[in-house]
């Protein structure tokens, strides 16, 4: 059997601190690997230039010249998050013949010496290998929480996704070209390749400090890749829309039907504003709350109604 052909796929965002230690870090890992004759001598780095604003793209040029080409790359016409930019790794990769990719971040805080452990259990026949992190210490408990909280939130609405597995990961051939039949727009790749189903393993790993730099994920970011997780695969959040409506239109007409025997008994009805006020306050909260799940769906369509492409590469470094 021939060497397989690996490529290291990284998604940068304004990383221009970190690209130097990276790039230095992976060649090494990539020609030892070379040595011990583990994978193909055309294996590569591929950077996605998520729409930096820095110097993220002069450097992948400089090493992309320096390397002969064993560091390549790929520049957004704009940031289209790290997602799109993983994806486009994939997709991209296969142009150069590869047989499999491993993603990883550009900050190097999931640990790349683990690498060569992913791609033995490539060769043992493991189509989608997942990272998975032994620990949250690096995250501050704001990230730890809401990611723990995701998960468990995820799992309960039937989406069955490995805790503690973030986007590093490796992937065959055959698994990105089933992956290139998805046509949705917004992809959430850590529930689609839990979907696909293929042979998977996986390699644990501590997590690292970054190396250079400041987180590049917002608040808001980090909530619209949940949002986009969620309303991409589970219709759970509708359904039990339709269950609270039907719950309360029964409870209310049940105090509806009570309310007219106390009169026709002629009971003496007592004023209860407070009660009213807590009622209708209850319940124009959970309608709101209601409205808001469905729109979240409703975005979700409209974005892949439109199908537009996921990203725009402006240009290439092959
Ligand atoms: N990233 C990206 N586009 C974005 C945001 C982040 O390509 O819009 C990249 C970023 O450069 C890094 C990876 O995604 O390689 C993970 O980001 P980061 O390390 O900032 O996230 P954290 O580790 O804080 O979750
Ligand atoms: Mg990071």
């Amino acid at each position: 059997m021939s060497l397989p052909v690996l490529a290291i796929i990284i998604p940068c965002y304004n990383e221009e601190l970190c690209i130097d230690i990276t790039t230095e870090k992976l060649l090494s890992i990539i020609n030892n690997l070379i040595d011990e004759n583990f994978i193909s001598d055309k294996s590569y780095i591929l950077y996605i230039n998520d729409g930096s604003t820095d110097k993220t793209w002069d450097l992948i040029e400089k090493y992309n010249k320096e390397t002969n080409s064993r560091v390549k790359g790929i520049k957004f016409s704009r940031n289209f998050g790290n997602q799109k930019a993983i994806i486009a790794g994939l997709t991209e990769s296969q142009k150069y013949d590869t047989d499999c990719c491993i993603s990883i971040d550009a900050d190097l805080q999931q640990d790349e010496n683990k690498i060569k452990e992913f791609v033995g259990k490539y060769n043992n026949g493991a189509q989608i290998v997942l990272g998975i992190r032994n620990n949250r210490k690096t995250d501050n408990f704001f990230k730890s929480f809401t990611a723990i909280t995701f998960y468990k939130l995820m799992n309960l609405l039937g989406v069955h996704i490995k805790i503690n597995h973030s986007d590093y990961r490796l992937v065959s051939k055959e698994v990105i070209q089933t992956l290139s039949t998805f046509k949705e727009t917004n992809i959430f790749l850590r529930g689609i390749f839990n979907e696909l189903g293929y042979k998977k393993d996986y390699v644990y790993f501590d997590v690292k400090e970054r190396i250079n730099g400041k987180t590049k994920f917002t608040p808001l970011s980090l909530y619209s890749l949940a949002m986009s997780g969620i309303t991409s695969f589970s219709i759970m959040p509708l359904r039990f829309v339709t269950i609270l409506g039907l719950i309360m239109s029964i409870s209310s007409f049940i105090m509806g039907l009570w309310t007219l025997y106390d009169k026709l008994t002629g009971q003496e009805m007592v004023p209860g504003w407070a009660t009213l006020v807590v009622i209708i306050g209850f319940t124009s909260g959970i309608q709101i709350l209601c409205l808001g799940i469905i729109a979240e769906y409703i975005g979700q369509l409209f974005q892949e109604v439109k199908a537009r492409p996921r990203y725009i590469i402006e240009e290439q470094l092959d």
